[in-house]
Protein backbone atom coordinates (compact mmCIF):
# COMPACT_ATOMS: atom_id res chain seq x y z
CA UNK A 1 0.00 0.00 0.00
CA UNK A 2 1.44 3.35 -1.03
CA UNK A 3 1.70 5.65 1.88
CA UNK A 4 4.78 6.73 4.19
CA UNK A 5 4.01 4.33 7.14
CA UNK A 6 6.05 4.74 10.00
CA UNK A 7 7.94 7.59 8.48
CA UNK A 8 5.04 9.31 9.60
CA UNK A 9 6.75 12.49 11.68
CA UNK A 10 5.85 13.64 14.64
CA UNK A 11 5.49 17.10 13.55
CA UNK A 12 4.97 17.02 9.85
CA UNK A 13 6.31 19.36 7.22
CA UNK A 14 3.66 21.56 5.44
CA UNK A 15 4.04 21.83 1.91
CA UNK A 16 4.43 25.52 0.74
CA UNK A 17 0.52 26.60 0.23
CA UNK A 18 0.41 30.16 1.43
CA UNK A 19 1.72 33.33 0.19
CA UNK A 20 4.67 34.85 2.91
CA UNK A 21 2.93 35.82 5.68
CA UNK A 22 3.28 39.41 6.68
CA UNK A 23 4.55 40.35 10.35
CA UNK A 24 1.87 39.85 12.72
CA UNK A 25 1.73 41.41 15.93
CA UNK A 26 1.24 37.02 17.75
CA UNK A 27 1.79 38.99 21.33
CA UNK A 28 -1.59 40.84 21.11
CA UNK A 29 -4.36 39.10 23.28
CA UNK A 30 -5.86 36.19 21.10
CA UNK A 31 -3.70 36.06 18.03
CA UNK A 32 -2.86 32.84 18.86
CA UNK A 33 -6.03 30.90 19.31
CA UNK A 34 -5.72 27.14 20.73
CA UNK A 35 -9.04 25.22 19.88
CA UNK A 36 -9.73 21.70 21.58
CA UNK A 37 -13.01 20.25 20.26
CA UNK A 38 -13.50 16.68 22.87
CA UNK A 39 -11.13 15.28 24.61
CA UNK A 40 -12.83 12.26 26.34
CA UNK A 41 -14.95 15.03 28.63
CA UNK A 42 -11.92 16.04 30.69
CA UNK A 43 -10.46 19.72 30.83
CA UNK A 44 -8.16 19.55 27.91
CA UNK A 45 -4.14 19.50 28.96
CA UNK A 46 -3.39 20.08 25.37
CA UNK A 47 -5.20 23.58 25.39
CA UNK A 48 -3.32 23.81 29.20
CA UNK A 49 0.57 23.25 28.54
CA UNK A 50 0.50 25.27 25.14
CA UNK A 51 -0.98 27.92 27.16
CA UNK A 52 1.48 27.58 29.30
CA UNK A 53 4.24 27.57 26.56
CA UNK A 54 3.30 30.54 24.87
CA UNK A 55 2.21 32.55 27.60
CA UNK A 56 6.19 32.36 29.16
CA UNK A 57 7.33 33.14 25.59
CA UNK A 58 5.41 36.06 25.71
CA UNK A 59 1.86 35.23 23.60
CA UNK A 60 -1.10 36.22 25.24
CA UNK A 61 -3.28 33.17 23.39
CA UNK A 62 -6.96 32.57 24.44
CA UNK A 63 -7.97 28.69 24.58
CA UNK A 64 -11.11 27.28 23.68
CA UNK A 65 -13.19 24.20 24.57
CA UNK A 66 -15.68 23.99 21.93
CA UNK A 67 -17.24 20.63 23.70
CA UNK A 68 -18.26 22.95 26.72
CA UNK A 69 -17.95 26.46 25.55
CA UNK A 70 -18.61 28.49 22.69
CA UNK A 71 -15.97 29.62 19.79
CA UNK A 72 -17.08 33.06 19.13
CA UNK A 73 -16.52 34.33 15.24
CA UNK A 74 -14.66 37.48 16.82
CA UNK A 75 -12.36 34.91 18.55
CA UNK A 76 -11.82 33.45 14.87
CA UNK A 77 -11.30 36.89 13.74
CA UNK A 78 -8.99 38.07 16.41
CA UNK A 79 -6.61 35.36 15.52
CA UNK A 80 -2.95 34.70 13.52
CA UNK A 81 -2.07 31.28 14.25
CA UNK A 82 -4.92 29.40 15.18
CA UNK A 83 -4.30 25.57 16.63
CA UNK A 84 -6.18 22.56 16.59
CA UNK A 85 -5.89 19.85 18.93
CA UNK A 86 -6.26 16.16 17.67
CA UNK A 87 -5.26 13.92 20.33
CA UNK A 88 -8.40 11.75 19.37
CA UNK A 89 -10.38 10.69 15.63
CA UNK A 90 -13.17 12.13 16.95
CA UNK A 91 -11.38 15.68 17.53
CA UNK A 92 -9.77 15.32 14.22
CA UNK A 93 -13.17 15.08 12.59
CA UNK A 94 -14.70 17.91 15.20
CA UNK A 95 -11.36 20.36 14.38
CA UNK A 96 -12.08 20.35 10.44
CA UNK A 97 -14.93 22.26 10.95
CA UNK A 98 -13.25 24.40 13.14
CA UNK A 99 -10.79 25.25 10.68
CA UNK A 100 -13.51 25.23 7.74
CA UNK A 101 -14.74 28.42 9.65
CA UNK A 102 -11.86 29.80 10.13
CA UNK A 103 -10.78 29.70 6.60
CA UNK A 104 -14.04 31.35 5.80
CA UNK A 105 -14.25 33.90 8.54
CA UNK A 106 -10.42 34.64 8.51
CA UNK A 107 -8.94 33.60 5.63
CA UNK A 108 -5.48 35.07 6.43
CA UNK A 109 -5.19 33.02 9.58
CA UNK A 110 -2.65 30.42 9.62
CA UNK A 111 -4.00 26.96 10.59
CA UNK A 112 -1.88 24.78 12.73
CA UNK A 113 -2.97 20.84 13.44
CA UNK A 114 -1.73 19.33 16.64
CA UNK A 115 -1.74 16.03 18.06
CA UNK A 116 -1.71 12.07 17.01
CA UNK A 117 -4.30 12.63 14.67
CA UNK A 118 -2.99 15.27 13.67
CA UNK A 119 0.44 13.61 11.96
CA UNK A 120 -1.21 10.52 11.18
CA UNK A 121 -3.50 12.84 8.82
CA UNK A 122 -0.91 14.98 7.67
CA UNK A 123 -0.49 14.48 4.39
CA UNK A 124 -4.57 15.09 3.80
CA UNK A 125 -4.21 18.08 5.99
CA UNK A 126 -1.76 19.97 4.28
CA UNK A 127 -3.30 19.81 1.05
CA UNK A 128 -5.02 22.68 2.03
CA UNK A 129 -6.55 22.65 5.62
CA UNK A 130 -4.07 23.22 7.50
CA UNK A 131 -0.46 25.37 6.86
CA UNK A 132 1.22 23.37 9.62
CA UNK A 133 0.99 19.93 11.67
CA UNK A 134 2.20 18.45 14.77
CA UNK A 135 2.12 15.46 16.20
CA UNK A 136 2.56 13.80 19.76
CA UNK A 137 5.79 16.21 20.69
CA UNK A 138 4.06 19.27 19.66
CA UNK A 139 5.09 21.57 22.20
CA UNK A 140 7.99 22.80 20.95
CA UNK A 141 7.63 23.90 17.34
CA UNK A 142 4.14 24.97 18.06
CA UNK A 143 6.16 27.19 19.94
CA UNK A 144 8.61 27.48 17.05
CA UNK A 145 5.82 28.32 14.68
CA UNK A 146 3.86 30.87 16.73
CA UNK A 147 7.55 32.59 16.93
CA UNK A 148 8.54 32.61 13.50
CA UNK A 149 4.92 34.13 12.43
CA UNK A 150 5.81 36.53 15.08
CA UNK A 151 9.12 37.97 13.55
CA UNK A 152 7.76 37.77 10.38
CA UNK A 153 8.80 34.98 8.79
CA UNK A 154 7.78 33.22 6.31
CA UNK A 155 7.05 30.02 7.64
CA UNK A 156 5.23 28.17 4.56
CA UNK A 157 8.67 29.10 1.69
CA UNK A 158 11.61 27.16 3.13
CA UNK A 159 12.23 24.33 5.62
CA UNK A 160 13.29 25.51 8.81
CA UNK A 161 13.90 23.68 12.27
CA UNK A 162 10.33 23.77 13.26
CA UNK A 163 9.31 22.24 9.56
CA UNK A 164 11.81 19.99 9.21
CA UNK A 165 9.80 17.17 9.51
CA UNK A 166 12.70 15.51 11.50
CA UNK A 167 11.93 13.15 14.87
CA UNK A 168 13.71 14.80 17.89
CA UNK A 169 16.04 12.04 19.20
CA UNK A 170 14.59 12.63 22.78
CA UNK A 171 12.68 16.23 22.59
CA UNK A 172 13.91 17.54 25.86
CA UNK A 173 10.70 18.57 28.20
CA UNK A 174 9.40 21.97 28.46
CA UNK A 175 9.51 22.86 32.09
CA UNK A 176 6.25 24.17 32.30
CA UNK A 177 3.34 23.72 34.83
CA UNK A 178 -0.04 23.94 32.71
CA UNK A 179 -1.70 26.84 32.45
CA UNK A 180 -5.55 26.37 33.20
CA UNK A 181 -6.69 29.30 35.41
CA UNK A 182 -8.91 30.69 31.73
CA UNK A 183 -10.26 27.03 30.84
CA UNK A 184 -14.04 26.59 31.94
CA UNK A 185 -14.25 25.27 35.38
CA UNK A 186 -13.61 21.41 36.28
CA UNK A 187 -17.02 21.23 36.86
CA UNK A 188 -18.26 21.56 32.72
CA UNK A 189 -16.52 18.51 32.22
CA UNK A 190 -16.73 14.18 33.23
CA UNK A 191 -17.15 13.33 36.92
CA UNK A 192 -16.11 10.30 38.99
CA UNK A 193 -19.64 8.56 39.99
CA UNK A 194 -19.20 6.14 43.29
CA UNK A 195 -21.42 4.85 45.50
CA UNK A 196 -24.02 7.80 44.20
CA UNK A 197 -21.81 10.78 44.77
CA UNK A 198 -20.31 12.72 42.29
CA UNK A 199 -16.81 14.22 42.55
CA UNK A 200 -15.26 16.77 39.99
CA UNK A 201 -12.22 15.49 38.38
CA UNK A 202 -8.93 16.33 37.34
CA UNK A 203 -6.83 15.27 34.53
CA UNK A 204 -2.88 14.81 34.41
CA UNK A 205 -0.62 13.35 32.14
CA UNK A 206 3.29 11.99 33.78
CA UNK A 207 4.39 10.19 30.54
CA UNK A 208 3.97 10.64 26.65
CA UNK A 209 4.21 7.68 24.06
CA UNK A 210 4.30 4.09 24.99
CA UNK A 211 6.95 1.46 24.69
CA UNK A 212 4.25 -0.49 23.05
CA UNK A 213 3.97 -1.20 19.58
CA UNK A 214 0.33 -2.54 19.14
CA UNK A 215 -0.81 -2.64 15.36
CA UNK A 216 -4.17 -0.88 15.81
CA UNK A 217 -2.92 1.59 18.37
CA UNK A 218 -2.74 5.53 17.42
CA UNK A 219 0.64 5.82 19.27
CA UNK A 220 2.56 3.38 17.98
CA UNK A 221 3.05 4.62 14.07
CA UNK A 222 3.51 8.36 16.07
CA UNK A 223 5.98 6.93 18.99
CA UNK A 224 7.52 4.02 17.24
CA UNK A 225 8.07 2.50 20.89
CA UNK A 226 9.49 5.80 22.76
CA UNK A 227 8.43 7.17 25.51
CA UNK A 228 9.02 10.53 27.89
CA UNK A 229 8.77 11.40 31.32
CA UNK A 230 6.95 15.02 32.69
CA UNK A 231 8.78 16.17 35.17
CA UNK A 232 7.50 15.14 38.65
CA UNK A 233 7.20 18.42 40.26
CA UNK A 234 5.67 19.86 37.54
CA UNK A 235 2.94 17.33 37.42
CA UNK A 236 2.28 17.27 40.94
CA UNK A 237 1.94 21.11 41.42
CA UNK A 238 -0.80 20.78 38.10
CA UNK A 239 -2.35 18.44 40.33
CA UNK A 240 -1.93 20.33 43.37
CA UNK A 241 -3.68 23.51 41.01
CA UNK A 242 -6.49 21.35 40.23
CA UNK A 243 -6.86 19.88 43.85
CA UNK A 244 -7.27 23.85 44.40
CA UNK A 245 -9.87 24.18 41.75
CA UNK A 246 -11.79 21.40 43.85
CA UNK A 247 -11.12 17.99 42.04
CA UNK A 248 -11.37 15.19 44.30
CA UNK A 249 -10.10 12.91 42.08
CA UNK A 250 -7.78 12.76 39.83
CA UNK A 251 -7.47 11.23 35.72
CA UNK A 252 -3.42 9.84 34.48
CA UNK A 253 -4.14 9.86 31.31
CA UNK A 254 -0.96 8.09 30.01
CA UNK A 255 -1.26 5.87 27.51
CA UNK A 256 0.28 3.58 29.81
CA UNK A 257 0.82 4.02 33.58
CA UNK A 258 3.21 1.51 34.02
CA UNK A 259 5.75 2.10 31.09
CA UNK A 260 7.61 4.06 33.51
CA UNK A 261 6.28 2.71 36.89
CA UNK A 262 9.30 4.37 39.11
CA UNK A 263 7.58 7.84 37.78
CA UNK A 264 4.02 7.10 38.60
CA UNK A 265 4.54 4.94 41.92
CA UNK A 266 6.50 8.25 42.69
CA UNK A 267 3.81 10.52 41.44
CA UNK A 268 0.98 8.87 43.59
CA UNK A 269 2.45 8.74 46.23
CA UNK A 270 2.98 12.08 47.21
CA UNK A 271 -0.69 12.90 45.48
CA UNK A 272 -1.61 10.45 48.59
CA UNK A 273 0.09 11.91 51.03
CA UNK A 274 -0.71 15.62 50.31
CA UNK A 275 -4.24 14.73 49.54
CA UNK A 276 -4.89 11.54 51.37
CA UNK A 277 -8.78 11.96 50.28
CA UNK A 278 -8.26 12.53 46.82
CA UNK A 279 -8.57 8.81 44.64
CA UNK A 280 -7.40 8.52 41.28
CA UNK A 281 -7.57 6.46 37.77
CA UNK A 282 -5.28 4.73 35.49
CA UNK A 283 -4.27 2.72 32.40
CA UNK A 284 -2.40 -0.19 32.43
CA UNK A 285 -2.10 -3.01 29.79
CA UNK A 286 -3.24 -6.96 30.83
CA UNK A 287 0.44 -7.65 30.12
CA UNK A 288 2.00 -4.96 32.88
CA UNK A 289 -0.16 -6.14 35.28
CA UNK A 290 0.98 -8.87 35.62
CA UNK A 291 5.05 -8.49 34.87
CA UNK A 292 4.06 -5.89 37.57
CA UNK A 293 1.81 -7.11 39.83
CA UNK A 294 3.86 -6.50 43.30
CA UNK A 295 2.43 -2.76 42.43
CA UNK A 296 -0.98 -3.01 42.25
CA UNK A 297 -2.07 -3.16 45.82
CA UNK A 298 -0.45 -0.33 46.34
CA UNK A 299 -2.22 1.54 43.83
CA UNK A 300 -5.10 0.34 45.75
CA UNK A 301 -3.86 1.56 49.21
CA UNK A 302 -3.19 4.78 47.38
CA UNK A 303 -6.84 5.55 46.53
CA UNK A 304 -6.96 3.70 42.64
CA UNK A 305 -10.49 3.98 42.19
CA UNK A 306 -10.41 1.84 38.75
CA UNK A 307 -7.92 1.07 36.33
CA UNK A 308 -8.50 0.74 32.42
CA UNK A 309 -7.06 -2.06 30.57
CA UNK A 310 -6.89 -2.70 26.90
CA UNK A 311 -8.53 -6.26 26.89
CA UNK A 312 -9.42 -5.39 22.62
CA UNK A 313 -10.53 -9.19 22.76
CA UNK A 314 -9.76 -12.81 23.64
CA UNK A 315 -9.80 -14.09 20.51
CA UNK A 316 -6.28 -15.47 19.94
CA UNK A 317 -5.99 -14.64 15.98
CA UNK A 318 -7.24 -11.02 16.44
CA UNK A 319 -5.13 -10.76 19.58
CA UNK A 320 -1.96 -11.42 17.48
CA UNK A 321 -2.80 -9.67 14.49
CA UNK A 322 -3.36 -6.72 16.79
CA UNK A 323 0.29 -7.37 18.62
CA UNK A 324 -1.63 -6.98 22.09
CA UNK A 325 1.07 -9.53 23.67
CA UNK A 326 -1.49 -11.11 26.27
CA UNK A 327 -3.87 -13.75 25.84
CA UNK A 328 -6.94 -14.60 27.20
CA UNK A 329 -5.47 -16.47 30.26
CA UNK A 330 -3.75 -13.20 31.13
CA UNK A 331 -6.95 -11.26 31.27
CA UNK A 332 -8.46 -13.84 33.90
CA UNK A 333 -4.74 -13.40 35.98
CA UNK A 334 -4.97 -9.28 35.32
CA UNK A 335 -8.65 -9.24 36.69
CA UNK A 336 -7.46 -11.78 39.62
CA UNK A 337 -4.86 -9.59 40.54
CA UNK A 338 -6.80 -6.19 40.39
CA UNK A 339 -9.62 -8.25 42.78
CA UNK A 340 -7.05 -8.98 45.36
CA UNK A 341 -6.20 -5.22 45.48
CA UNK A 342 -9.97 -4.23 45.40
CA UNK A 343 -9.30 -2.07 42.76
CA UNK A 344 -12.20 -2.73 39.56
CA UNK A 345 -11.13 -3.27 35.89
CA UNK A 346 -12.62 -1.09 33.32
CA UNK A 347 -11.60 -2.89 30.32
CA UNK A 348 -12.02 -1.49 27.03
CA UNK A 349 -12.92 -3.92 23.46
CA UNK A 350 -12.26 -3.48 19.65
CA UNK A 351 -15.80 -5.66 19.55
CA UNK A 352 -15.35 -6.03 15.49
CA UNK A 353 -12.18 -6.63 13.45
CA UNK A 354 -11.87 -8.10 10.23
CA UNK A 355 -11.07 -11.32 12.24
CA UNK A 356 -13.55 -11.35 14.61
CA UNK A 357 -15.42 -14.21 14.25
CA UNK A 358 -19.45 -14.32 15.77
CA UNK A 359 -18.19 -17.18 18.35
CA UNK A 360 -15.88 -14.40 18.82
CA UNK A 361 -18.07 -11.90 20.21
CA UNK A 362 -20.57 -14.04 21.70
CA UNK A 363 -17.48 -15.07 23.69
CA UNK A 364 -16.50 -11.86 24.97
CA UNK A 365 -20.20 -11.11 25.90
CA UNK A 366 -20.23 -14.44 27.96
CA UNK A 367 -17.13 -13.63 29.03
CA UNK A 368 -18.24 -9.92 30.50
CA UNK A 369 -21.12 -11.87 31.98
CA UNK A 370 -19.29 -14.64 33.74
CA UNK A 371 -16.80 -12.58 35.15
CA UNK A 372 -19.54 -10.58 36.78
CA UNK A 373 -18.01 -7.36 34.64
CA UNK A 374 -21.38 -5.76 32.42
CA UNK A 375 -21.53 -2.91 35.27
CA UNK A 376 -17.50 -2.34 34.38
CA UNK A 377 -18.11 -1.91 30.78
CA UNK A 378 -19.08 1.06 28.86
CA UNK A 379 -21.39 -0.11 26.19
CA UNK A 380 -19.90 1.59 24.00
CA UNK A 381 -16.97 -0.76 24.17
CA UNK A 382 -19.84 -3.51 22.49
CA UNK A 383 -20.04 -1.52 19.31
CA UNK A 384 -16.08 -0.55 18.46
CA UNK A 385 -14.85 -0.74 14.95
CA UNK A 386 -11.71 -1.22 14.48
CA UNK A 387 -9.92 2.04 12.95
CA UNK A 388 -7.73 1.97 10.18
CA UNK A 389 -6.09 6.23 9.99
CA UNK A 390 -3.91 6.85 7.47
CA UNK A 391 -0.08 5.99 9.15
CA UNK A 392 -1.56 3.35 10.84
CA UNK A 393 0.47 0.06 11.52
CA UNK A 394 -1.81 -1.48 10.33
CA UNK A 395 -1.08 -0.90 6.60
CA UNK A 396 2.56 -2.03 7.26
CA UNK A 397 1.14 -5.65 7.76
CA UNK A 398 1.76 -8.23 5.23
CA UNK A 399 -1.49 -9.49 4.15
CA UNK A 400 -2.53 -5.62 4.72
CA UNK A 401 -3.55 -5.00 0.70
CA UNK A 402 -5.77 -8.37 1.02
CA UNK A 403 -8.05 -6.42 3.56
CA UNK A 404 -7.83 -2.66 3.67
CA UNK A 405 -9.97 -0.67 1.36
CA UNK A 406 -9.19 2.44 0.00
CA UNK A 407 -9.11 5.86 2.42
CA UNK A 408 -12.47 7.19 3.08
CA UNK A 409 -11.49 11.07 3.81
CA UNK A 410 -15.07 11.27 4.86
CA UNK A 411 -14.23 9.17 7.98
CA UNK A 412 -10.85 9.71 8.36
CA UNK A 413 -10.29 6.18 8.42
CA UNK A 414 -9.22 2.72 5.29
CA UNK A 415 -12.35 1.02 4.50
CA UNK A 416 -12.49 -2.64 5.41
CA UNK A 417 -15.82 -5.22 5.23
CA UNK A 418 -15.60 -8.21 7.54
CA UNK A 419 -15.92 -11.69 5.60
CA UNK A 420 -18.97 -12.46 6.86
CA UNK A 421 -21.91 -10.17 6.27
CA UNK A 422 -23.66 -10.66 9.72
CA UNK A 423 -20.51 -9.06 11.42
CA UNK A 424 -20.66 -5.65 9.63
CA UNK A 425 -24.86 -5.58 9.76
CA UNK A 426 -24.63 -6.66 13.31
CA UNK A 427 -22.31 -3.53 14.40
CA UNK A 428 -24.19 -1.05 12.65
CA UNK A 429 -27.15 -2.43 14.90
CA UNK A 430 -25.30 -2.34 18.16
CA UNK A 431 -23.87 1.26 17.69
CA UNK A 432 -27.78 1.81 17.34
CA UNK A 433 -28.64 0.55 20.07
CA UNK A 434 -26.02 2.19 22.34
CA UNK A 435 -26.75 5.43 21.13
CA UNK A 436 -30.55 4.64 21.82
CA UNK A 437 -29.92 3.49 24.72
CA UNK A 438 -27.84 6.11 26.97
CA UNK A 439 -29.80 6.43 29.54
CA UNK A 440 -30.77 2.59 29.99
CA UNK A 441 -28.73 0.82 33.19
CA UNK A 442 -25.82 -0.79 31.76
CA UNK A 443 -27.10 -4.49 32.59
CA UNK A 444 -30.26 -3.57 30.33
CA UNK A 445 -28.04 -2.56 27.51
CA UNK A 446 -26.17 -5.46 27.62
CA UNK A 447 -28.97 -7.92 28.13
CA UNK A 448 -30.51 -6.52 24.74
CA UNK A 449 -26.84 -6.43 22.98
CA UNK A 450 -26.75 -10.41 24.02
CA UNK A 451 -30.17 -10.92 22.19
CA UNK A 452 -29.42 -9.17 19.54
CA UNK A 453 -26.04 -11.10 19.10
CA UNK A 454 -27.12 -14.08 19.14
CA UNK A 455 -30.32 -13.70 17.34
CA UNK A 456 -28.68 -11.96 14.19
CA UNK A 457 -25.32 -14.44 14.67
CA UNK A 458 -27.78 -17.65 14.77
CA UNK A 459 -26.47 -18.86 17.88
CA UNK A 460 -28.18 -20.50 20.77
CA UNK A 461 -28.83 -17.87 23.41
CA UNK A 462 -26.17 -18.53 25.50
CA UNK A 463 -27.47 -19.35 29.57
CA UNK A 464 -27.04 -16.19 31.99
CA UNK A 465 -23.98 -16.76 33.71
CA UNK A 466 -22.28 -15.25 36.87
CA UNK A 467 -19.40 -15.56 39.07
CA UNK A 468 -19.54 -15.84 42.41
CA UNK A 469 -20.14 -12.00 43.29
CA UNK A 470 -16.81 -10.89 44.04
CA UNK A 471 -17.66 -7.97 42.61
CA UNK A 472 -20.53 -5.66 43.45
CA UNK A 473 -23.82 -5.95 41.11
CA UNK A 474 -24.15 -2.17 41.41
CA UNK A 475 -22.72 0.50 39.21
CA UNK A 476 -18.60 0.79 40.24
CA UNK A 477 -16.58 3.91 39.95
CA UNK A 478 -16.37 5.47 36.52
CA UNK A 479 -16.22 8.50 34.64
CA UNK A 480 -19.86 10.49 33.71
CA UNK A 481 -18.21 10.40 30.27
CA UNK A 482 -17.80 7.19 27.96
CA UNK A 483 -14.82 6.71 26.86
CA UNK A 484 -14.91 6.40 23.04
CA UNK A 485 -12.18 7.39 20.78
S1 LIG B 1 0.12 -0.61 25.17
FE1 LIG B 1 -1.71 0.66 24.84
S2 LIG B 1 -0.92 2.73 24.45
FE2 LIG B 1 0.78 1.29 24.17
S3 LIG B 1 0.82 0.83 21.98
FE3 LIG B 1 -0.44 -0.76 22.98
S4 LIG B 1 -2.56 0.03 22.86
FE4 LIG B 1 -1.19 1.76 22.45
Amino acid sequence: MSRSPRATPSHATPQPSRAAIPPVALTEPGAVLLVATYELGHQPLTLAAPLAALREAGFAPTARDTSVEELSDADIRAARLVAISTPMHTALRLGLRVAERVRALNPGAVIAFYGLYAALNADMLLRGRADAVFGGEYLRPLLALAQALASGRDVTASPSPERSGKREAKPAPLAIIPTRDTLPGLDRYARLARGGALTLAGYVETTRGCLHTCLHCPITPVYGGRFFVNPRAAVLEDIRRQVRAGAGHITFGDPDFFNGPGHGMAIVRALHEEFPHVTFDVTIKVEHLIERRALVPELGQLGCAFVVSAVESLSPTVLARLAKGHTRADVEEALRILDAAGIPMRPTFVAFTPWTTASDYLEVLDFIAAHGLIEHVDPIQYAIRLLVPPGSALLDTPDAATWIGPLDEATLSHTWTHPDPRMDALQREVAALVEAATQLPARETFAAIRALAAERLGQPFPPEERAPEVRPPHPIPHLTEAWFC
